[in-house]
């Protein structure tokens, strides 16, 4: 039995390449209690390797998280495999609205603690008290609703490239740190005002607005599968599009246009500018945003430290690496002291009080 990927990601892009054929972009995600999860992650890579389903998906004893690459014409065969598992039965399917064939280049089924890192003691509340799931016309209700405070829960990076009119976007790098940080700014608000959040694919908001309810909000709302769900609704039903810019995702692609607004800027120019890039480094992998002139003034590099190490000889710059420890540790998403129009977001927090609060 394989079990394993036996292509290299430039040997599986050659032959998706060649294929030639159309593949989506799917996630979904499903809380519920998986037993022997290894036994699960196996039968998972098995069925969706002989589909040729390619992703990232995330099985842990609370359920499971996935990003998925389906070829269009085994779309139908894996849903029919979803179906045959009895928690996963009509599950939700976040279909992307733009398509890269290229968004998944292998098959990893990863056996977690958790499906998402939250940070989140899950015996400490009741995860299971969650808020009301709303679809996108109720949403764009919501929103309007002078009592709402509209909370963005992701990160720094996701929402400075998009996010919902009005939205409370925190500047933090993880989840747990915008946990905190939106009940401090709220605590007076408990009663009074609705607490209405979204994310990417809806899966934070399950655990954050349990979260809120365990610690004393009253009114607490979620949009249902995220802003991806969201786009694909308000397309098929007309609705108002509320939402600016463009959604970061987690593959490839790195983010989906969803209106023409570009309300990001250069992070070395200060240019309007949506398009985050890694730094070409590969000691530093800075996640930035660059606008085009940059990218070929810089060579992909967020600093002139970074383009003079890229252009060393390969054994050179693993010698410079060494006793750096490992790369992880120094990978911090867009935040770097060099990038002069790096946006800092507490401001739009603090601005935004006023009228929000
Ligand atoms: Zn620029
Ligand atoms: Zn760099």
């Amino acid at each position: 039995m394989q079990l394993y990927n036996n292509l290299s990601a430039k040997e599986r892009a050659e032959l998706i390449e060649q294929a030639g054929k159309e593949r989506l972009t799917i996630s979904f995600y499903k809380y519920a209690k998986i037993g022997n999860t290894e036994i699960f992650r196996n039968h998972l890579f098995l069925a969706w390797d002989a589909l040729d389903v390619l992703g990232r998906i995330y099985v842990a004893n609370e359920g499971i998280n996935a990003q998925l690459s389906v070829p269009a014409e085994n779309f139908e065969p894996f849903k029919n495999h979803l179906d045959t598992i009895s928690f996963l039965e009509n599950v939700r399917l976040n279909i992307a609205v733009e398509h890269d064939n290229f968004a998944f280049l292998k098959l990893k089924v990863k056996v977690r603690n958790k499906i998402v890192a939250d940070g989140l003691n899950d015996a400490s509340f009741d995860v299971t008290n969650k808020g009301i799931h709303v679809n996108a016309e109720k949403f764009n209700e919501l929103i309007e609703d002078p009592n709402t405070v509209l909370v963005d829960m992701r990160n720094h990076y996701e929402s400075e490239i998009g996010h919902f009119k009005n939205a409370v976007t925190p500047d933090v790098d993880t989840f747990r740190e915008s946990l905190d940080l939106i009940e401090e700014d709220l605590r007076e608000h408990k009663d009074d005002k609705k607490l209405v959040m979204y994310c990417t694919g809806g899966i934070r908001c399950e655990k954050a607005s349990a979260y809120y309810k365990h610690k004393g909000f009253k009114n607490v709302f979620q949009l249902e599968g995220g802003i991806i769900n969201y786009v694909r609704q308000i397309e098929a039903e007309g609705l108002e599009n509320k939402f600016l810019g463009k959604n970061f995702v987690f593959d490839q692609r790195r983010s989906e246009r969803i209106s023409d607004d570009v309300i990001a800027n250069c992070h070395q120019c200060g240019e309007p500018a949506d398009l985050h890039t890694n730094c070409a480094n590969e000691a530093c992998h800075l996640l930035f945003i660059q606008c085009d002139s940059c990218k070929e003034k810089m060579e992909n590099c967020c600093s002139t430290n970074c383009m003079e190490i890229s252009k060393l000889p390969y054994e050179e710059q693993k010698a410079l690496r060494k006793g750096q420890g490992n790369s992880n540790d120094i990978f911090k998403k867009g935040r770097a002291d060099h990038l002069p129009y790096k946006k800092d977001l507490r401001n739009i927090f603090e601005t935004m009080k006023p009228n929000n609060i």
